[in-house]
């Protein structure tokens, strides 16, 4: 099994290409930009794994990714490359559109021209995952679950410029008939998280004594999910799910936002007891513009087509969590001190 991978040096995408070259034993292609979001420190555990290979490429530019995709003849392509902070778009939605709507565009008439030089046989065995995000359906009230049949209506630029290439993903399998899934996850966690996103901003910030932000008053509610349950069914999409398929993903455990960020103080508090109570730290911010109410997703698709569970509920997850950003500053302290240290994105 050969599979590109872009977006492989980033937090999920690294999660996924370490699955598939250490407990699939697939050959790997990670294409990526490295942006700011993009580390190659993330993937050390397979840094000379004979089955993994990386190109620095950007999306965007199709005639490397048209070579890159005919000279490594991929049965899969699983498309992870994106802008991912929803705050950095509100600040500036060019690269968001560019990477996420035109890139996609881009990725996707490359491996339409390469699926149709393929034989018969590969062809019908061939895969474009694209992954996504559930922030396309919107916010939900009090009640509810997003489904697949839930309609579009994001609200930030990030997930506009996600939901744009959903629709051409989706197009390109109806017109063109490229073999395309599509998934839509809640939010991910776990090692790796570039600390501009809650989770990891939460722990590092309590390790140092510093305020911990909570938008507005911290009542949002969102479907948290461990990364490496996600690897796992990425895996299992792009291997079973039929083409033209939407597919949510998520791990049915709800959180206030307060209510995460109170289970890292009492984690903090049991770890690292220097700033205890940690929680004294809890600062209310002004809110995120346009901030969705709550997210949650319907897994059943997943769960009863595919066999899909989460194996991590938010518990073991985020203690597992907290434990590695304490064990592993060889990771996060570059990022800290040289690209992003913490100061508030995204307001207007
Ligand atoms: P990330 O920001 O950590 O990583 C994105 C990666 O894409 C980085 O390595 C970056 O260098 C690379 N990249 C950006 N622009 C590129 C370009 N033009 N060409 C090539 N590479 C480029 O994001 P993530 O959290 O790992 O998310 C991965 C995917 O999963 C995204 O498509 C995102 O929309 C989706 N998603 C994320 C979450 C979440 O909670 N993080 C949830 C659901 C879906």
């Amino acid at each position: 099994m050969r599979i590109i991978v872009t977006g492989g040096a980033g937090f999920i995408g690294s999660a996924l290409v370490r699955y598939l070259v250490s407990d699939v034993g697939a050959e790997v292609l990670t294409i990526d930009k490295l942006t700011y979001a993009g580390n190659l420190q993330s993937l050390r555990a397979i840094e000379n794994a004979a089955n993994h290979r990386f190109l620095k490429a950007d999306i965007c530019d199709r005639q490397s990714i048209k070579e890159a995709i005919d000279s490594f003849q991929p049965d899969r392509i699983m498309h992870l490359a994106a802008e991912s902070h929803v705050d950095r778009s509100i600040t500036g939605a060019a690269d968001f559109i560019n990477t996420n709507v035109l890139g996609s565009f881009a990725l996707l008439e490359a491996a339409r021209s390469y699926w149709n030089s393929l034989p018969t046989a590969r062809k019908q065995e061939f895969r474009f995952l694209h992954v996504s995000t559930d922030e396309v359906y919107g916010s939900l009230g009090e009640t509810g679950l997003f489904t697949e049949e839930t309609p579009y209506d994001p609200s930030s630029p990030y997930s506009a410029s996600k939901a744009a290439s959903d629709h051409l993903a989706i197009a390109w399998h109806r017109t063109y008939g490229l073999p395309v899934v599509v998934s839509n996850c809640s939010n991910n966690y776990g090692p790796y998280h570039f600390p501009e996103k809650l989770i990891p901003l939460i722990i590092l910030n309590a390790l140092d004594g510093k305020p911990l932000p909570v938008y507005g008053n911290g009542e949002n509610v969102r479907d948290w999910l461990y990364v490496d349950d996600h690897a796992r069914a990425l895996h299992l999409i792009a291997s079973r799910g039929q083409p033209g398929q939407k597919y949510n993903v998520g791990g049915r455990n709800e959180r206030r936002n307060i209510d995460v960020v109170r289970e890292i103080c009492r984690l903090m508090d049991d770890y690292r007891p220097s700033h205890t109570p940690h929680e004294k730290l809890i600062h209310y911010v002004t809110d995120r513009p346009g901030h969705d109410a709550r997210y949650a997703i319907d897994a059943t698709r997943l769960e009863d087509e595919l066999g899909w569970r989460a194996h991590e509920t938010f518990e073991t997850g985020i203690a597992k969590t907290v434990r590695w950003y304490l064990d592993n500053n060889w990771w996060w302290e570059p990022l800290r001190s040289n690209i992003y240290a913490g100061q508030r994105l995204g307001t207007l």
